[in-house]
Order: C-alpha cells, then sequence, then structure tokens
C-alpha cells in the first residue's frame, strides 16, 4: 500500500460523507484506522483520531509522546495535517478547534464509548454513528486485497493439514489448542485471534474455545482457527476431525452439512442477496430435521476484521456484488452430545465465489 492508496482511500470516505450530507468523520485506533491510514496505533485512554471532513480536509490528533511513531508511518505524506497534543490538554478541544464545530458528526462505530462522549461535548452537538459509511468501502476488495485474503486462507489450510500431529484422545483442548497457536504463528500469521477446539458435547456450543476436557476416541471434534496475516488480513477456517471413527447417526447428519455448505458456495454470486445465500444453506438442513440445531447466520465478511460486513442472514438483504469476502459456514449443534461446522472464506468473483480455503470438507478421521 502506498500512501497515495491511502489517500484514495480516505478521499473515498469525504465524497461518501458529502453524498450522504454529513460534514465530519471521527475515527480511533482499530481496522478503520489501519485501513484508511495504515496507522496501526493501539486503543489506548490517550485520543488518536483520524477526523476526515467531507470537503476533503484529513486531520489526525496524536499524544505528543506518540507523535515520532505516527510520523515515521508516513501519515503526512498522505496529506493528513498532523496535531499533537501535551498530557495537559484538552484534546477534544484542540481537534475540533482545528476542524470546525458541526452538527452533523459521525463517529466510527467501534469507538470507545468515552471518547464518542468526549467528541460530542467537544463539538457542542449530538453525533451519530457511521454505520455502514466506512464497511460499505471497506467490504469491496480490491485484487490486491482478495489476494491477500487467499494467502491467509492458504497460511490457516496448512494448519489443518497438520492437525493429525496434535489430536489425539487423551489429550486436553487446551493442549491441542497450544500446538494450533503456535502453528499458526509458523504458517506466517503474526498474531492467532482464536482457537476453538471442540470436543465431543463441547461442540454444541460454536464459540466454545478450549478447556481442560480430554478428548476421546470417536467423537467428533469442531476446530475453528484463525490468526492475522502481516498484511493486516485474516484467516478463519473450520473443519471436522474425529480420533477413530464416529456413529453413524452423525456421519449421516454431517452428509447433509457437506451438502448444505457446498450448495451456499456454488450458489453465492453477484447479484444475489445475502439472505439467499443463508436460505439454501439453512433449507437443506431444514428438511433433514436439523434446522432447529442450525443456531447461527451461515456467514460474516472479513478483511482486516475477522467479522464485518457483509452478514450473510436471514433479514440482509444487500446484494453480493464482485470483491466482496465472506464465510459461509453452516452447522448443527446437539446439545450435550456433539456439533458441527464446515468453514470456508470465499470471495466473490464475476460469476461465482472462489474459496480462500481447499483443505478437504470430509470429516477427517485421524
Ligand atoms: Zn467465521
Ligand atoms: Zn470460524
Amino acid at each position: 500500500m502506498t500512501a497515495t492508496n491511502y489517500t484514495e482511500r480516505v478521499q473515498r470516505v469525504a465524497r461518501s460523507l458529502d453524498q450522504h450530507g454529513h460534514e465530519l468523520l471521527f475515527v480511533t485506533p482499530g481496522a478503520d484506522l489501519r485501513y484508511l491510514t495504515g496507522y496501526d496505533a493501539l486503543p489506548l485512554e490517550r485520543l488518536t483520531c483520524l477526523a476526515v471532513k467531507a470537503d476533503g480536509n484529513v486531520w489526525m490528533i496524536v499524544p505528543e509522546l506518540e507523535r515520532p511513531a505516527a510520523v515515521a508511518h508516513d501519515v503526512e505524506s498522505q496529506g493528513i495535517t498532523l496535531l499533537s497534543w501535551s498530557e495537559t490538554q484538552n484534546p477534544y478541544e484542540v481537534l475540533i478547534s482545528a476542524t470546525g464545530k458541526s452538527s452533523r458528526a459521525l463517529v466510527a462505530n467501534l469507538m470507545w464509548a468515552e471518547k464518542a462522549f468526549h467528541l460530542r461535548d467537544a463539538l457542542g452537538s449530538e453525533v451519530q454513528l457511521a454505520n455502514k459509511v466506512l464497511s460499505d468501502i471497506r467490504e469491496i476488495k480490491t485484487p490486491q486485497e482478495i489476494q491477500a485474503l487467499h494467502e491467509a486462507g492458504a497460511a490457516i489450510d496448512a494448519v489443518h493439514a497438520r492437525m493429525g500431529e496434535w489430536l489425539r484422545p487423551g489429550r486436553t483442548e487446551r493442549d491441542v489448542g497450544r500446538d494450533i497457536a503456535d502453528a499458526i504463528l509458523k504458517a506466517g500469521h503474526v498474531t492467532v485471534d482464536f482457537v476453538i477446539v471442540a470436543s465431543g458435547p463441547n461442540g454444541a456450543s460454536p464459540h466454545h474455545e478450549v478447556s481442560d476436557r480430554v478428548i476421546q476416541a470417536h467423537e467428533p471434534v469442531v476446530v475453528d482457527i484463525g490468526g492475522t496475516m502481516p498484511s493486516g488480513y485474516c484467516s478463519d477456517s473450520t473443519r471436522m476431525y474425529a480420533c477413530g471413527d464416529v456413529d453413524a447417526e452423525y456421519k449421516a447428519m454431517y452428509e447433509v452439512l457437506q451438502e448444505a455448505q457446498a450448495a451456499a458456495v456454488n450458489f453465492a454470486r453477484p447479484g444475489v442477496t445475502c439472505e439467499s445465500v443463508d436460505g439454501i444453506a439453512r433449507d437443506i438442513l431444514t428438511q433433514a430435521g436439523l434446522g432447529e440445531y442450525f443456531i447461527h447466520r451461515t456467514g460474516h465478511g472479513i478483511g482486516m476484521e475477522t467479522h464485518e460486513e457483509p452478514y450473510i442472514v436471514s433479514g440482509n438483504t444487500d446484494h453480493l456484488i464482485e470483491g466482496h469476502a465472506f464465510s459461509i459456514e453452516p452447522g448443527f449443534y446437539i446439545p450435550g452430545k456433539y456439533g458441527a461446522r464446515i468453514e470456508d472464506i470465499v470471495t466473490c468473483t464475476n460469476d461465482g465465489v472462489q474459496s480462500a480455503n481447499n483443505t478437504t470438507h470430509d470429516l477427517v478421521i485421524l
């Protein structure tokens, strides 16, 4: 990413503000700020904040002690006016004295509430949530971003391919999870974002992480893992494993899940609604009597955050567009017994989708 790329992103935001009748947008550290400027400041109590005005003017305020870091990140060559504040100043007043007051200001959705309230006080007006102003731009990935997501997919696939080295009866989920976390880093990620090893009945909890439960033979194990690559883009893939064969009832349900997941992947393309992709997977599971056990949406967008727009969920009538990147991850969760999920990240091409995850969708018997 060059300074010009970042400047283009920020100017696209400015145009969007103008088109929608907003005047100012404030963004604090996090994925939105990294996307717009490349600056990966930690979200801390001292104010760091980007301010984008509809007329194209852009400021960033940073604590005086972090000014060298902001300069090193080259934010000034992106056409951003860099402001700093000393420990005894009110940073909100300093920022607003540069941008001017406005009654049409937005704050990024994930800004800390205390910062949003302080901005409101300094502006002297209510602020609104940015809602989709940023995500409408972030959710359409460039070819470069698509490539980064496919690289992330290949890295997490490499970890799934090694599962037989770690997953064994008699080991705890936590021990297996630790080995997986090491492998996520070795595969090229810079952070481990989550590791789910959900054995037997723990598999019925979609967001179970790891526990001290000892993995048994002949039970399904949900392994859902992801991390962030040096590019800033995330991986996320779920595969199913068992140490020794599982019972026939489970296998029959798993076949339906495979069918549902593949059908949704085959159906997804530009022009169809997000909710219709969810419907394809859900109908197949429902017809097999598993609908009540499919307790979450079919997928979520992914990029610099693991969960972002677009959400593949009933009620989301937005259409898929070339450049969208999202998960397709139907599952079933039978309380007290077990669960299953198959998850690929796919990217929307001009006539279908391409999967970033390409390891087997079969239940892997180790
Ligand atoms: Zn996911
Ligand atoms: Zn996942």
